[in-house]
């Protein structure tokens, strides 16, 4: 046996037998004849185990053993009364000042030592678990921590029971707080935005044939605003073999648990997004620029082909536009640019796409749109531009017009390149037959 035992009893003969039976364990024992000495030892050297007896002058055993149980490092030391007295009064103020066990006097050796070893496991025991919760405790406020820091939270999905839990950061990425909130699968799955509903289900249901899974998804919080979040999980299935007929796609285990994580990336998406932006809008006039233009135009391209819609394109050029920068200066020319652009928008629908191709020359996309309705458009802007003034800050007024070429997509085009080349042919000639015109290529 391992311990350090301390043995209180003024009594000698007592005292010297216990004393021996223990050290011949290989215990190692300490003794004191009263209660004061035995409190005094017991503050130098916490021991694992006290053995007390009751009857002793001045400070009897109850008393001593409610003032070591008021001792916080002490707390859960356990004491054994030794003591003469039979009475089942003794025997309960024993335990209900602190006390875990009782012998009585004449005692047996055999019945000593097995009482102390007893009890010298137990406290071991309840040493080691104290230890191990408290590790615990500090690793679930680390994992807070770091869940936080991370924007991350967990959750896990017991589909045997259909109990579902998670973590706290997982409550405030949704816009709940713990208290408030009964999470489960179809609660989680109503936070989803309804365009990824179908996806989200989707993965689901992956999962629940037991694949992996990770998408990105949008979630709408309980206040109306937007989360986009990254998530990943993956299924458990427990040890035990056992048929379960809900889950047909996973029959041969009694326990499956799905484990995911979802981390908060809005700031991330928001980030990203701006940038896609910026990297799509020409800086001056909020159109298209030229890159993100022809992008959009070479997909509206090959959608037309195939499903055999219309397409039609316009090239715009500013007319004499740079006398204007030579009259008036480059921030007017920069003003009538802005002020084009929302005389294009003001005419054009939704589906249109306004994208500015050069200094001072625009391209339009008009999606399902035949040649004569293109060139009525054209008409459109070519006569609101050129009817209306655009007023400079030093109150100069300027009035511009604009050379417009419609080209309409063909059976024989492979590329959107070409339909874009014949509409830069029709502005040619608009430009040639004198300007502020527009000129339909021929189909
Ligand atoms: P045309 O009728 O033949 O098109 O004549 P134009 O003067 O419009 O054509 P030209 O190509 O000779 O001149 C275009 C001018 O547009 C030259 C350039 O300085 C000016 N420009 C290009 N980008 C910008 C811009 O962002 N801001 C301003 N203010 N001017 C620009
Ligand atoms: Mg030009
Ligand atoms: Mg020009």
């Amino acid at each position: 046996m391992i311990g350090n035992i301390l043995i209180v009893d003024d009594e000698p003969s007592s005292l010297k037998l216990l004393h021996d039976i223990l050290v011949m364990q290989g215990l190692h024992v300490r003794a004191c004849n009263n209660g004061e000495l035995a409190l005094r030892s017991v503050e130098l050297e916490p021991p694992d185990l006290i053995l007390l007896d009751i009857r002793m002058p001045r400070m009897d055993g109850f008393e001593v053993c409610r003032h070591i149980k008021e001792k916080t490092q002490l707390h859960d030391t356990p004491v054994i009364f030794i003591s003469g007295a039979t009475d089942v009064e003794d025997k309960v103020k024993a335990f209900q000042s602190g006390g875990v066990d009782y012998i009585t006097k004449p005692f047996q050796t055999e019945e000593v030592l097995a009482r102390v070893k007893t009890h010298l496991e137990l406290h071991q025991t309840v040493k080691e678990l104290k230890r191990l919760t408290e590790t615990l405790d500090k690793s679930e406020k680390n994992l807070k921590i770091a869940q936080s820091i991370a924007h991350l939270g967990h959750w896990e999905w017991d589909i045997s029971n259909a109990s579902f839990s998670c973590s706290d950061e997982m409550f405030r990425i949704l816009g709940y707080t713990p208290q408030n909130a009964l999470l489960n699968c179809e609660t989680l799955l109503q936070n989803v935005h309804p365009d990824d509903k179908a996806r989200v289900k989707n993965m689901l249901s992956q999962a629940l044939e037991g694949k992996n899974f990770e998408l990105e998804y949008r979630i709408i919080l309980p206040d109306d605003e937007m989360r986009v979040v990254h998530g990943k999980g993956e299924i458990l299935l427990g040890e035990q073999p056992k048929i379960v007929g809900t889950v047909q796609c996973l029959p041969e285990h009694d326990q499956i648990t799905m484990l995911g994580v979802i981390q908060d990336i809005t700031a991330r998406k928001k980030l990203e997004w701006q940038l896609e932006e910026l990297a799509n809008t020409d800086y001056l006039t909020g159109c298209a620029n030229r890159r993100c233009f022809l992008k959009r135009a070479e997909q509206e391209f090959l959608r037309a082909r195939r499903y055999g819609n219309n397409l039609s394109v316009l090239m715009l050029d500013l007319d004499h536009f740079k006398n204007i920068n030579d009259q008036y200066g480059h921030e007017a020319g920069d003003i009538t640019l802005k002020q084009f652009v929302e005389h294009c928008n003001a005419t054009l629908r939704e589906v249109d796409l306004v994208g500015r191709v050069g200094g001072e020359e625009f391209a339009i996309l008009l999606p399902e749109t035949a040649s004569c309705q293109a060139t009525e458009v054209a008409k459109r802007i070519c006569q609101l531009v050129s009817s209306k003034d655009v007023l400079l800050p030093n109150q100069d007024v300027i009035r511009f017009s604009v050379s417009i070429g419609v080209a309409n997509i063909d059976n024989k085009d492979t590329q959107f390149d070409t339909i874009l080349k014949r509409a830069d042919q029709a502005l040619y000639q608009a430009k040639h037959e004198g300007r502020n015109r527009v000129i339909c290529a021929e189909g």
